[in-house]
């Protein structure tokens, strides 16, 4: 496991005002108002950006849906969501960042698979 202050020294952070957080190979594109609302909580979200991989892979993945990932900071995560509108775009599996497109891999696979099983039950029923 690399230390965090190496992984520091390997990517490039961008504040931005929509969004939560993602990660773009070197990029991490983070919310600015995240720092000041709750410090801890900047940091949970940073480590986990970190901690993704260089090249989306299922590593990846599997990281986005571990239900560890906001343990004892949920209720924050969520008050800063429904106080901050703009961060909504966080939900979005394609958006527009600095005129770049972002894909959210991890959320096209869980909306894909949301739709399967949805439209699978729907079929069942019919
Ligand atoms: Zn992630």
């Amino acid at each position: 496991m690399l230390s965090t202050e190496y992984l520091l020294k390997m990517v490039k952070i961008i504040n931005i005002d929509s969004g939560i957080a993602s990660r773009i190979k070197n990029i991490i594109y983070i919310n600015k108002d995240l720092k000041d609302y709750n410090y801890s909580l900047y940091q949970l979200i940073l480590n986990h950006e970190l901690e993704h991989t260089f090249h989306y892979s299922l590593k990846d993945f599997l990281l986005d849906v571990r239900t560890s990932n906001l343990e004892g900071y949920r209720l924050k995560y969520w008050k800063f969501i429904l106080t901050h509108p703009k961060s909504w775009t966080e939900f979005l599996p394609i958006m527009k960042l600095n005129g770049k497109t972002i894909i959210n891999p991890s959320l096209i696979i869980l909306y894909g698979l949301f739709l399967i099983i949805s439209g699978s039950l729907l079929i069942a029923l019919l």
